[in-house]
């Protein structure tokens, strides 16, 4: 009989509760915080998130991704605003396809409703994990409310408590048990742009808006209220910093400078920034992420990774839904189906990871580069003249269910081709007038495009095996 307890109910550990319910398991989930469904969203700690493809796929597969549609708002591009307010559209797709802006808090209240609903899933709050015996096999929790103390048995447990997990911590004291943790020299703190007076956007709708001014930016996700989170990244030390930017008179100095159409729509700034202390981002690295075949670490726990590609929790989901078919598919032998799920996941997560610390620069850096909009433009031309061979990196992470790690293969080859195009002189003229796309074909021509995209696809545990489709069918969207 397996007796299967979860640590943690945020967003990972309330989806694998579902997803260990349907395979008919009994599980009982442990979270420190009251029941986020009684609560409101933490100040300043609220979070946008965006969801993916992957991540709906995850969400979809236990029947959740309708409703978890319906408590976003899409996002189809990014409008670049410039330090003199002028804006620039970058639709994320050819094709109309977005990413969508949710609340972290009301998709944790959404997921935890729906594992409300099995009869096999006890969930209990303000129960935090103060203690791991693998001798015993025993959880020790302390009572957040009334201090006391209790524990609990299991065949196994599984970590689902975020960056800081309590129960990696008790891995990292064993033998072979390789951690890292990289903090960024920046932080970020969130500020509030509502709707207008009149209830309207503040903002064009329908686009995540960005201020990249590049040791410093400002990001802002819709939300179905109209109004926008807005996450201000700055470095802890220099100027500006965190460090720098003081009182009253040095934010709205850095606002009316660096983001003056942005500061113009945020009535409480002021406020919104004395409110907190800036907010860390981490990479924490780990291995094995399977413990004497009892501790199992997902999500965050295993794997936590800058926000900046919206990939935490999308890459956490699909762990859900490959350990489900891990555990199906070797009819329910744990030992294997949890040895396949770390292989098969780690170098996924590895590949996100560095690819989350890339695009961070790039968003700070380079979105507003002339020479970094050419390339966007080139590969949007390549997708558009091969649509079922060409795809750039962030349209095989958002809008694909490829793994990471072959996304990644894939775009290396991939970017050979692009550099070839943008070599050729007088690219962006060419591109205007449509003289580029001989150009792109001849290229085309060249590259061994069966090699090219689909040999490099092997299995790599990115997603569903039905769902490993060639890029066409994936960048489509079909079905
Ligand atoms: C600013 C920001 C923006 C982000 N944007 C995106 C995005 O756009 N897209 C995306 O996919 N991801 C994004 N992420 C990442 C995403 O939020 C995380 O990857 C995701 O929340 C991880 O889920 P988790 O359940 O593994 O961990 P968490 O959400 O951290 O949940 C862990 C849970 O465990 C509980 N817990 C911790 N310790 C204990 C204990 N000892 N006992 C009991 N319970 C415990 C905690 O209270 C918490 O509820 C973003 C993150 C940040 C910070």
């Amino acid at each position: 009989m397996e007796n299967l307890v979860i640590v943690g109910a945020g967003l990972v550990g309330s989806l694998l509760s579902i997803y260990l319910a349907r395979l008919g398991y009994k599980v009982r989930v442990y979270e420190r915080r009251m029941d986020p469904r009684k609560t409101e969203a933490t100040p300043y700690r609220s979070i946008n998130i965006t969801l993916c493809r992957r991540g709906l796929c995850a969400l979809e597969r236990v029947g959740i991704s309708e409703a978890a549609t319906n408590i976003a708002v899409p996002a189809l591009g990014r409008v670049i605003h410039d330090p003199l307010s002028k804006t620039t559209y970058q639709p994320y797709s050819n094709r109309g396809e977005a990413i969508l802006s949710v609340s972290r808090h009301r998709l944790n209240q959404l997921l935890l409703d729906h594992a409300g609903v099995y009869g096999n899933i006890e969930l209990h709050f303000n129960e935090e994990c103060v203690g791991l015996d693998l001798q015993s096999n025993k959880l020790r929790f302390q009572n957040r409310m009334s201090g006391s103390q209790s524990t609990c048995s299991f065949t196994r447990v599984f970590g689902a408590d975020g960056a800081f997990s309590r129960l990696r911590d008790h891995c990292q004291r064993r033998t072979r048990f390789n951690y890292s943790q990289c903090y960024s020299i920046q932080a970020y703190k969130e500020l509030v742009m509502p709707a207008t007076a009149s209830g309207e956007w503040p903002l064009s709708a329908g686009a995540l808006h960005i201020w990249p001014r590049g040791s410093y930016m400002l990001i802002a996700f819709p939300n179905t209220d109209r109004s926008f989170t807005c996450s201000l990244h700055l470095p802890y030390e220099g100027d500006p910093s965190f460090g720098s930017v003081r009182s009253e008179q040095d934010l709205l100095a850095l606002f009316q400078h660096s983001f003056p159409d942005a500061c113009a729509l945020m009535p409480s700034l002021v406020q919104d920034y004395a409110a907190g202390s800036p907010n860390a981002m981490i990479t924490v690295r780990c291995f094995p992420w399977v413990i004497d075949n009892r501790v199992v670490l997902i999500g965050d726990a295993a794997h936590s990774i800058y926000p900046s590609y919206g990939q935490g929790a999308n890459a956490g989901f699909e762990d859900c839904l490959i350990l489900s078919q891990c555990i199906e598919q070797h009819g329910h032998a744990w030992d294997q189906a949890l040895a396949e799920y770390q292989t098969l996941r780690k170098p996924n997560a590895d590949a996100i990871a560095e690819l989350s610390e890339l695009h961070f620069q790039e968003l700070r850096d380079s979105v507003g580069d002339p020479h970094f909009l050419l390339r966007k433009e080139v590969e949007r031309r390549f997708n558009s003249l091969y649509p079922g061979k060409f795809a750039d990196l962030y349209s095989m992470i958002s809008f694909t269910l490829l793994s990471y790690v072959d996304a990644v293969h894939i775009s290396r080859k991939q970017e050979a081709l692009v550099q070839q195009v943008m070599s050729v002189q007088h690219c962006c003229e060419k591109l205007r007038s449509g003289e580029i796309d001989d150009v792109i074909h001849q290229v085309m021509r060249r590259a061994d495009t069966e090699e090219f995209f689909f040999s490099s696809t092997k299995p790599g545990g990115g997603a569903a095996p039905e769902d490993k489709q060639d890029l066409s069918t994936c960048v489509s969207g079909a079905e």
